[in-house]
Parts: C-alpha cells; sequence; structure tokens
C-alpha cells in the first residue's frame, strides 16, 4: 500500500531540499498529448542534481510515497501521468537540463536527462558531430524520457533506437541510490548491464538523471524524395534497392497512406502536397552521405531505375535543403492531422519486415468488420514499425464510437501477435497498455520482469502502475 505525501512528508522534503525544487502544479503536468489520462493532486518537485533526485526518492522510500517520472510529457501511453495515486511526487527533470561535457574524438556527448532533445542535437553540431535520434516531439521530449521510453523516430533504420545511442546512465534507483554508470566507454563487459535494464522501464525501476550518447559524423549530404508506389511491397523492393544503392546512407524510409495526404488536405491545408493528385502510398526516403559532392544524383539515380522496374510511377526529389526540410515537415505533421480528426484507437505495432504488406491487407479485412471506419497506416516501414490508425467514417466523431474501441485494439492487436509482432514499437507500455503486455507478453518474460521489480523497488515506489499492474 502507498501513502499519499502528507504535510508531515512534505516538511521532510521541505528540510532536505533547496525552496527551489518545489514548483506550482500547472495544469500541464496533469495532461498528456492524447487526452486520454488526467492526473491527479501530486507534489511537483523539480531538483536541480542528481544528489537532490536521491534525496527525495530516498524519503518516498522511508514513507512509501509513488514517484512519478516526468520528462517533456510527450509521452503517449500516459506514462508520465500519476493517474488515481495517492498523493505521489512527481519529479520533473526540466532542472536538470544542462549539458556536462562533449567529447568529439570519442564521438560521445553527456548530458543530463532533463536536456531536450533539440538542445541535444545543437551542441553535437556545434562540435561537427550529429546525434541522430529524432522525433516529431524533438522540441519538448527530454533526454530522460526518451531513454525511459527507449524512443524510436524517424533514423532507427540507420542508427537503431534510443537504446543504441546510449553508452551509459546515472540515474537513482528506487532505494535513493545513485547508479554512477555514467561511462563513456563502447566496450564494458562487466556483469549484468542497469543501463539495458532502465533503458526502456519508463520510470519504473528507476529515475535517470544523466546519459553519455553515441553521436556520429555528420554526412557531408542530406537529401530526400517523395516516390510514388504502387502497393507495400513494391515499397519494400525500393527500400532493398536503395540499400543496395547507398548502403547505410538510407536514413529513414517512411511510408504514407493517402488518406494521411487527406487528412492534411483537409486539416492543415497550409502543408504543401508533393503530388497534384494524392497517390495511394507513397514513400519518403532520406539519406545521408559523405564522398559526394550532392545528394540529389543517388536519388535521381534511385527514381529513374524504380521507374525502370515498375516499382514507382512518380516522384520528386528536394532539390535544396529549404525542400528537403519542407518534405519532412509533411511527415511530421500527419500525427498532428491525425489528432485534429481524432482517431478511434491508435496502435503503435512492429511485425517482422517482409510480414508488412501482408499485414496491412488483412488489417483492413479486419477493420472492414467494424463498418466504414477509415485507416490512416503510416510510418517506419524500414523498421517494421507502424502507426496503424483507425478513424471514424467521414463526417462522424470518435466519440460516437467509444464503444467499439476496445474491440478495434483488440482486434488489431490480435492480428500482431498472429504475425509475431509487437504491440509496442516504440512508445512503450505506460499505463495505456499495462493489459496487453499481460495479454500478449510472453509469460516467463512477464515473470522475470516483476521478479526484478520486486528485487529493484520492493515497496513499489517508482511509477506504480506503470509498465507492470499493481507493481
Ligand atoms: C508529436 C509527437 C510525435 C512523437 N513521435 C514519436 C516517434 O516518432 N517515436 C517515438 O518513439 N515516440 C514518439 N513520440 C512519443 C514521445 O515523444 C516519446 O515517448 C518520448 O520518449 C517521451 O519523452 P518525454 O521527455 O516527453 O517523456 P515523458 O512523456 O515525460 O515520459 C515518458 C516516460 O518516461 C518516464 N520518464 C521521464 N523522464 C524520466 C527520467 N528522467 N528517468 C526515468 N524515466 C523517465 C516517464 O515516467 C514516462 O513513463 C511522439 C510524441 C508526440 C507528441
Amino acid at each position: 500500500m502507498l501513502n499519499p505525501v502528507t504535510p508531515e512528508i512534505e516538511s521532510a522534503l521541505h528540510a532536505a531540499l533547496p525552496e527551489q525544487a518545489f514548483r506550482p502544479l500547472a495544469p500541464r503536468y496533469l495532461e498528456e498529448p492524447r487526452g486520454r489520462y488526467k492526473g491527479g493532486d501530486a507534489l511537483l518537485l523539480a531538483p536541480r542534481t542528481t544528489e537532490e533526485v536521491a534525496l527525495a526518492v530516498r524519503l518516498a522510500a522511508a514513507h512509501r510515497v509513488g514517484v512519478v517520472p516526468y520528462g517533456g510529457g510527450t509521452g503517449l501511453v500516459g506514462g508520465q501521468v500519476a493517474e488515481d495515486l495517492p498523493r505521489p511526487i512527481l519529479m520533473s527533470m526540466e532542472r536538470m537540463n544542462r549539458l556536462r561535457g562533449t567529447y568529439p574524438a570519442e564521438n560521445v556527448l553527456v548530458a543530463e536527462a532533463g536536456m531536450v532533445l533539440a538542445h541535444v542535437q545543437q551542441a553535437a553540431r556545434d562540435v561537427e558531430r550529429m546525434f541522430p535520434l529524432s522525433l516529431a516531439s524533438e522540441g519538448s521530449a527530454q533526454i530522460g524520457g526518451l531513454l525511459g521510453a527507449n524512443a524510436g523516430g524517424v533514423n532507427v533504420l540507420r542508427y537503431g533506437n534510443a537504446r543504441e545511442l546510449c553508452l551509459g546512465l546515472e540515474a537513482v534507483l528506487p532505494d535513493g541510490s545513485i547508479l554512477h554508470g555514467l561511462k563513456r566507454l563502447r566496450k564494458d563487459n562487466t556483469g549484468y548491464d542497469l543501463r539495458n535494464l532502465l533503458i526502456g522501464a519508463e520510470g519504473s525501476l528507476g529515475v535517470i538523471t544523466a546519459a553519455s550518447l553515441r553521436l556520429y559524423p555528420r554526412p557531408a549530404v542530406k537529401g530526400a524524395a517523395f516516390l510514388t508506389v504502387e502497393s507495400p511491397v513494391a515499397a519494400l523492393k525500393l527500400l532493398s534497392m536503395a540499400q543496395r544503392r547507398m548502403g547505410e546512407g538510407v536514413s529513414a524510409f517512411e511510408l504514407i497512406h493517402r488518406m494521411g495526404l487527406d487528412f492534411l488536405r483537409d486539416t492543415m491545408p497550409e502543408v504543401r502536397q508533393p503530388f497534384a493528385t494524392a497517390p495511394e502510398w507513397m514513400v519518403l526516403v532520406g539519406i545521408g552521405l559523405s564522398g559526394v559532392p550532392s545528394p540529389e544524383p543517388e536519388l535521381e539515380g534511385l527514381f529513374a531505375e524504380a521507374l525502370e522496374a515498375g516499382l514507382v510511377s512518380d516522384g520528386v526529389v528536394a532539390q535544396n535543403e529549404a525542400q528537403r526540410l519542407a518534405f519532412w515537415h509533411l511527415r511530421e505533421a500527419i500525427p498532428e492531422a491525425n489528432r485534429r480528426i481524432g482517431a478511434v484507437s491508435s496502435h503503435d505495432i512492429s511485425v517482422p519486415i517482409s510480414a508488412m504488406p501482408d499485414f496491412i491487407e488483412k488489417g483492413a479485412e479486419v477493420i472492414a468488420g467494424f463498418g466504414a471506419m477509415r485507416i490512416n497506416c503510416f510510418g517506419h516501414l524500414g523498421d517494421g514499425n507502424l502507426h496503424y490508425n483507425v478513424f471514424p467514417p467521414a463526417g462522424r466523431r470518435a466519440a460516437e464510437f467509444e464503444a467499439e474501441r476496445g474491440a478495434v485494439k483488440r482486434a488489431i492487436h490480435d492480428l500482431v501477435h498472429e504475425f509475431d509482432g509487437s504491440v509496442s514499437a516504440e512508445h512503450g507500455i505506460g499505463r495505456l497498455k499495462v493489459g496487453d503486455l499481460e495479454r500478449y507478453g510472453d509469460p516467463a518474460k512477464l515473470a522475470a520482469m516483476r521478479a526484478i521489480k520486486a528485487a529493484l523497488d520492493p515497496a513499489g515506489i517508482m511509477n506504480p502502475g506503470a509498465v507492470l499492474r499493481g507493481a
């Protein structure tokens, strides 16, 4: 049983921490992007140092008070929302936002957990390097939240997800002890890898306070092209062709369906569309190359070969950096267009890459069973990860289909399971998918997860209710 932060516990925290660590609980801390969860009363703390985090967690452990780590608040599964908890501590990392160091010769940067991703990217650019993690929420999402959720984004194809970009972690464990794992090593085989345990734990095993991050040389040139494809099967063949021609230079390969373009036209007409008539399917190919003077000939070469092979029917290659950014702007506006339309049910799923076309076809058959619902299926084809979102029929509102939401979700997740896929490719479990993890998770994995949680957090104070039920 957890206890709320009582006036006595609050006094003990005031005695231990500087006054600046206490912040008013503004409404934004109680909301999340999809509006599905609403936080309850909490004590908002914004510590400035790792020691302050440790002091607060130690007190929370002593009094069995819940601690919910809070980053940029952009998580999409409710992991950061302290809903239905006896007044917990909401631990915002916003003041732990310093760059601790850059080591260009090592291709390493050390950042505190509250540093916003866009600032980390800039710090890497300042030393002529690149931090490749990139996603539409990068102006708000923080390093701690991104590692907590093991975020993916658009460059996973080439550089991996947040986990692959982290070399070491500093964190406060549920008993208030500090894990000093901030090494800048690429090789360190000294027992259990606690870094990888904390990454993706969504704050349920501790509070990440800083991370050493892997940087990369910046490609000399970057390019992008929209290519229309007949089908997802053709898109996969195009991906193979692009990788044969440019190898690792292919950094992103995003599938976009006409529904996404229709939603953009209806809700964000200011976003420029590349084709006069929206194609059924198109892909956005992103490349970063060194050793060539410009990216356009490479993409034009791909376009010509794919045209010849009958894989694409039309295409447009960005001719300058402004156009490249405009292409990405279109892709990244799709989630906002979706939000404005309002989904009945959204699914962040992955299946083996070669099974994606089959999944898309079967998914449409399953959804047809629910009437004339619309599907906007788009995302990171190169990673086998789709945002498979189901919308009400045209002219209707999602609220009218509240009763169907559970059945739609279940049908899609059952299909994902049949395909040996994952019901959470990149957003995590949070509070939203606890039941899905129980339903589809491997029993041995679940038992091991529960044992780890019990060993590290016997009182269940770290992000209670996230990832594991009743923990
Ligand atoms: C427009 C938009 C686009 C997005 N696109 C993508 C995408 O392409 N790919 C993708 O993977 N995600 C995407 N997301 C989801 C979201 O941005 C990521 O999940 C991100 O990692 C959340 O970071 P945050 O700092 O906002 O964390 P929060 O939302 O604050 O927290 C997320 C989780 O991490 C925990 N946490 C936060 N800070 C810490 C810490 N210091 N230590 C331990 N745990 C912590 C929280 O308790 C919570 O469980 C998108 C979100 C939006 C709104």
